[in-house]
């Protein structure tokens, strides 16, 4: 029916075939230009197997050819074959040279994919099958190349010339033209390639690795950046000096550059020895940047620069393998965050990530392993289950191996692997060959899609003073059909008195100590765990630390959970406590309000939130996070069905009761925090402010008395956290307060585009009856562009992600305004169209008014005319 989805065709990871030929180096000469991009490119090509006859089959989409030749000799038109996405060739030689000249218009190139035009800048995104847009090339990760770049543009324009590896050559040309000649020494796919050129300034720093090798580090900005870089510069050297002493990994080129640029589909690109990032996660001051964006920088700084073992020195043999790179690389940052702040705050973070999106990712349409097994469009396979599952898979291994035996594992990865492009089965392999395991069994975790459940039952002998855990699993059947086989994890545990106090533990079977705690070992459909001289009927703390990425329930009573919240050695579970806690109350007044029952919120709940802020808890940001209600994502992971407004009413009265009742202790609160709070980047300065701004979001819900609060905080806040802590607190309120706040706020920020980005944001997410009109209207704003990724991401995606009020309209409009928006980027940007869609695939969990409309919005984004693999990709499998 649409001519485009003709050539929609899935790819398959059993059907997957080394390459025929291999290129063993390609040197390019790109010519930058203001209408157009020449792009010369030489390959010394080589076929693998000498007996074979096949032909030469490039990728390439979007390409103007303009000469083709082969060993110096022009080939005649017959003797090749254009298609939209390939050159075919058919016939060559066993080796052969290939000069390839292509045209390219960067200028145009609005879906941010391949060369492309930032600003003035001229930037590239390679990864996943972007370079196939610059040239012609066997654009897959296992074809691995020497790669040579030489770079011609206006001097004036753009003085600043990179690319991958190191500077070897460079000089003036006539017509104010200049070169620069870049060679990566380092055999590497594609993917990783890299081109900048631009007027931007250079800071330097550099940093002697362990082995005594002197790195020059250098960050490039535009001018009216240049005092935004100082943090990102120290978390690289932290993220260095880590990765020296966690896996003994050191640097390997001589210089390592970091480019901002401001339109960018992701986060960052590791591309090697040239990273590319978002600006959002590189510039960041104390005037621009809220504590939270600081921590954000030092973990993608830090994820980018791990990457450089773990993606580029050792790569994935297909992309199916992708979070071989980045499951493992989301680990080793998780650690690096770790060691830099609060371990259990990142903890809880992360958890939270997994709990709410990726949980409803495996509940949902588009669920896949974390190695999938097909798919149509690669771009949608850079998920939360690939990422963030992907780094708890690893987690889980390094519980299971211990520190030393997964360093161990690690070292023989690395030896085994250097330089090549490998498979998730050669990544697990070499652990289980260092530890003398076999791990057949875990490999479940990496080809079963789905959240296992956990199911736990309890019995206790008071005679033979014994306690008996029984631990049935069962995996939920996901849009693949297939039958799941029982997985192995590791679950911790610890038993608790009624006073909290440990009970030690006696177990004969499966029981796994470590440093971190003891671990029941799960690994069938059921398991049993019967614990000797237990005293009294215990309370357990389960999951401690969330040792696995599954849901798993127990009878917990109030009283007990209000136990474990007050009182669990494992502080992460205290969090999961206050979590369960709060889902609980939230059920329940779910329940009441679906059979048109009043709303009471039990005191003792109450009661024990005040012994909580009573309480003396190791860190402020921790207590932050206990006093923070199930949001609405994570709520709806816990129900069957979700009943929009039941859930949204119920969830206000519990945050309005707690704040009611409690208003005299958040008070006090967040005056000792106001106190403690030099207003410097320390970690407990940090944490104090975290913990003071839940406490004023809180007050501001109390009454409006608090909003005089909220206004000076804003007016005297030292830093860009206490003025958005203020700004979020008055962000739901319909005083006239607020518009004041937001004009005043836009006026002293409006040159500072990230800052611009959060005042969308909070526009997006505010809790008001109008707020869809005022997105419309922001949709025209000078402060709008939707160009620019970060800005629709933190308006448009802000708004169905994060105000599931408005979003999940009673007569639809959140969904109609997503689908306009999905059908308004899907030509020009279909990355960027296609995150849009997450919200709107949730539509069979949905009660059934909301499913209808939220099905309506599929549909009209699925008549809407020629859609890209991407958008088509999702909203055909949803409407399956
Ligand atoms: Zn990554």
């Amino acid at each position: 029916m649409k001519m485009q989805n003709a050539k929609l065709k899935t790819t398959y990871l059993k059907d997957y075939q080394l390459p025929d030929f291999a290129i063993h180096s390609i040197d390019l000469h790109v010519e930058l230009n203001e209408d157009k991009t020449i792009v010369h490119s030489l390959l010394h090509v080589e076929r693998r197997l000498p007996q074979q006859t096949t032909p030469l089959v490039l990728h390439g989409e979007g390409l103007k050819l303009l000469s083709l030749r082969l060993d110096e000799k022009p080939l005649a038109q017959t003797e090749y074959e254009q298609t939209l996405q390939s050159l075919t060739i058919k016939s060559v030689p066993h080796s052969f040279q290939l000069e390839i000249v292509t045209e390219i218009l960067p200028q145009k190139n609005t879906s941010l994919s391949g060369l492309y035009r930032s600003g003035k800048l001229f930037c590239t995104q390679c990864e996943a099958e972007g370079f196939r847009r610059i040239t012609y090339y066997l654009d897959r990760p296992d074809v691995m190349s020497l790669f040579t770049t030489t770079i011609v543009a206006d001097k004036a324009k753009y003085p600043i010339l990179l690319s991958n590896g190191n500077k070897i050559e460079a000089g003036e040309l006539s017509e104010n033209r200049h070169y620069v000649k870049w060679q990566d020494p380092f055999k590497k796919p594609s993917y990783l390639f890299a081109l900048v050129a631009g007027d931007l300034v250079k800071i330097s720093d550099n940093y002697q690795t362990q082995s005594g090798r002197n790195v020059a580090l250098e960050i490039y900005v535009e001018a009216q950046n240049k005092d935004k870089t100082d943090y990102a510069m120290q978390a690289l050297k932290h993220a260095m000096l880590w990765d020296e002493k966690a896996y003994g990994r050191e640097y390997d080129l001589d210089v390592y550059m970091i480019v901002a640029v401001n339109d960018f589909n992701m986060g960052a690109m590791e591309n090697k020895g040239l990273n590319i990032f978002n600006s959002k996660y590189v510039l960041a001051s104390e005037k621009t940047a809220t504590d939270v964006d600081f921590q954000n920088v030092e973990a993608v700084i830090g994820h980018e620069y791990f990457h450089n073992w773990t993606g580029n020195r050792i790569t994935c043999r297909d992309w199916f393998q992708l979070s071989l790179k980045e499951g493992l690389t989301v680990f080793r940052e998780q650690q690096f965050s770790a060691s830099m702040g609060s371990p259990t705050v990142k903890r809880i973070t992360d958890a939270r990530i997994i709990r709410t999106r990726q949980f409803a990712e495996d509940a949902g349409p588009m669920a896949h392993p974390v190695r999938p097994e097909s798919y149509i469009e690669i771009n949608n396979f850079y998920t939360s289950t690939v990422y963030n599952k992907g780094a708890e898979v690893i987690r889980m291994l390094h519980t299971l191996f211990g520190q030393a035996g997964f360093r161990k594992g690690m070292d023989l990865y690395f030896e085994r692997f250097d330089g090549q492009a490998v498979t998730i089965e050669d990544f697990v392999k070499a652990l289980a060959d260092a530890n003398g395991t076999d791990l057949n069994q875990f490999f479940r975790w990496y080809n079963q899609a789905g959240t296992p459940l956990v199911n736990v039952k309890e019995a206790y002998d008071a005679k033979l003073k014994q306690f008996k855990l029984t631990l049935t699993q069962q995996c939920p059947k996901t849009p693949d059909n297939l039958s799941k086989e029982p997985f192995i994890m590791p679950i911790k545990v610890a038993l608790y008195d009624e006073k909290g106090t440990k009970i030690a533990l006696e177990c004969k079977s499966n029981l796994h100590k470590t440093s971190e705690g003891s671990f029941l070992i799960v690994d069938k459909e059921t398991n049993e765990f019967i614990f000797e001289n237990v005293p009294i009927k215990p309370v357990p703390s389960l999951l401690g630390n969330f040792s696995a990425p599954v849901k798993l329930s127990y009878p917990y009573t109030e009283a007990e959970l209000v136990l474990l919240m007050l009182s669990d050695e494992d502080l992460f579970n205290r969090w999961d406590a206050s979590q369960r806690l709060g889902t609980k109350a939230i059920k329940s007044l779910m329940k009441d309000h679906l059979a048109d029952k009043s709303l009471v919120v039990p005191t003792t709940l109450i009661e024990a939130y005040r012994e909580l802020l009573q309480q003396d808890i190791p860190e402020p940001a921790l207590l932050a996070q206990l006093i923070t209600i199930p949001s609405f994502h994570y709520v709806a992971e816990n129900l069957e069905i979700i009943e929009v407004d039941a859930l949204i009413t119920a969830r206000k009265t519990l945050v309005e009761v707690f704040a009611q009742s409690l208003e005299e202790e958040l008070a006090k609160v967040y005056q000792a925090c106001q106190e403690q709070d030099d207003g410097s980047l320390k970690n407990t300065s940090m944490s104090h402010r975290a913990l003071k701004n839940t406490c004023l979001y809180y007050l501001v819900k109390a009454g409006a008395k608090w909003l005089k609060l909220a206004q000076a905080q804003y007016e005297k806040a030292r830093n860009m956290t206490d003025k958005m802590g203020a700004l979020s607190a008055i962000n739901h309120s319909t005083s006239t307060l607020r518009q004041t706040l937001f004009d005043d706020f836009y006026k002293t920020y409006q040159k500072e585009d990230l800052v611009v980005n959060k005042w969308l944001a909070l526009q997006a997410c505010a809790d008001l009856p109008n707020v869809l009109e005022n997105i419309n209207k922001l949709l025209k704003h000078e402060g709008f562009d939707i160009a620019n990724p970060n800005k629709v991401y933190s308006l448009i995606n802000t708004f169905a992600m994060s105000n599931p009020e408005r979003f999940h309209d009673d007569e639809g409009k959140g969904y109609e305004f997503i689908a306009l928006r999905v059908i308004e980027l899907n030509a020009r940007n279909p990355q960027v169209a296609a995150r849009l869609l997450e919200g709107l695939t949730q539509w069979k969990r949905l009660d059934a008014t909301h499913s209808a409309l939220m099905k309506n919005a599929l549909i009209k984004i699925e008549s809407s005319g020629d859609l890209s693999e991407d958008v088509f990709e999702i909203v055909t499998k949803s409407l399956k």
